[in-house]
């Protein structure tokens, strides 16, 4: 952190500011030039409210060094890091492929979903079975039973699965079934449910706010990592812009933006982002060629019928398509679906 004090500043008034900063147990550093004295503050920074010290008349601005997250950024954690979601790695060299329908609507749709998507390749069944709609009025997700039938998958076919958590009622039971807990993206910023994630060990899938910038969706991170669960894998999933066109714009560039700030691994989920099928393919692989550490794909075995999100869902026969282009991209730039 630096404070800039305001030109012509006195030796009493400097003495002071430094006592402020010395009081919340931080270093000092002053650097005195002709007209202007800085005071570089050296220590941990992150639970201190820097704006506090523009309460001394004598000081101009505070500003941050450094990012204000710290267990989420790469520079205390040069290294990748690799997420195990129950022996599928993602981060690091291994790609995590999850691919499933938007909702889960009965025992034979996501059974016969989760065997052509394993056998095209993913790693990871998602579903959802907790919806978080627009309307209320929408198809809002068979709840508790629509989890038991991704269990149901899971033994079938041994994907481990991937689903929303949108209420701290359902934690205890998430962490017994859930091998992949999902954070949607309008509940990136429900702190208490993210405070409540430290409660669990489970890996973490925190979906890209509709409209969060890079830093609000790191410290959404940081507040699961400060909680006690370092397990947070990022999801970018579109963003609102002005078009109208598509649902939302895929943000590519936070596939390099992420991986130079933190070390956490970082998903696409190009489904969510354009809305509409045929953006699904050529969007995947812009991600992993950008260097996405995984991808998330809404797979529908009769998306003309879904209940939700069928427009922007594949068939499993153009997933299967897709998944081999992208392996032969992850391959060129090193890296593997386990
Ligand atoms: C989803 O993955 O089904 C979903 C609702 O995504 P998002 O939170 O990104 O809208
Ligand atoms: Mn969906």
């Amino acid at each position: 952190m630096i404070i800039v004090l305001k030109p012509r500043t006195t030796k009493q008034e400097i003495a002071r500011v430094e006592e402020m900063v010395k009081a919340r147990g931080l270093d000092t550093h002053i650097i005195e030039g002709s007209e202007m004295t800085i005071i570089g503050c050296i220590g941990d920074t992150t639970r201190i409210d820097i704006k506090l010290f523009e309460v001394d008349p004598s000081v101009t601005k505070v500003m941050h060094v450094q990012e204000p997250y710290k267990l989420a950024s790469r520079a205390f954690h040069p290294e990748d890091s690799v997420i195990d979601v129950s022996g599928v790695k993602i981060g690091g060299g291994h790609l995590g492929l999850i691919a499933g329908p938007c909702s889960v609507e009965s025992t034979e749709q996501v059974l016969e979903i989760a065997t052509t998507v394993k056998a095209a390749g993913a790693n990871l069944l998602r579903g959802g079975a907790f919806k978080p709609r627009t309307s209320p009025y929408s198809f809002q997700g068979m709840g508790l039973d629509g989890l038991n039938i991704l269990c149901e998958a899971k033994a079938a076919t041994g994907l481990p699965i991937v689903t929303e958590l949108m209420s701290t009622a359902h934690l205890d039971i998430f962490h017994e079934k859930v091998d992949l807990i999902q954070i949607g993206a309008r509940n990136m910023q429900n702190f208490d449910l993210l405070k409540r994630l430290g409660d669990i060990d489970r890996p973490i899938l925190l979906k890209r706010g509709l409209n969060a910038t890079y830093e609000e969706w790191f410290m959404s991170a940081e507040y699961i990592m400060a909680a006690g669960n370092e397990n947070v894998i990022l999801c970018e999933r579109g963003i609102r812009t002005f078009e109208s066109f598509t649902r939302n714009t895929l943000d590519l560039q936070s596939i390099p933006v992420g991986r130079k700030l933190t070390h956490l691994p970082i998903v696409i989920d190009p489904s969510h982002a354009g809305g509409k099928w045929w953006l699904v393919e050529p969007m995947a692989k812009a991600a992993v060629a950008a260097g996405a550490d995984g991808l998330m794909i809404e797979v529908h075995n009769n998306p003309e019928c879904a209940l939700c999100d069928g427009a922007q869902s594949l068939k499993p026969k153009k997933y299967e398509e897709l998944i081999r282009q992208v392996s032969g991209i992850a391959k060129i730039i090193g890296k593997t679906a386990d």
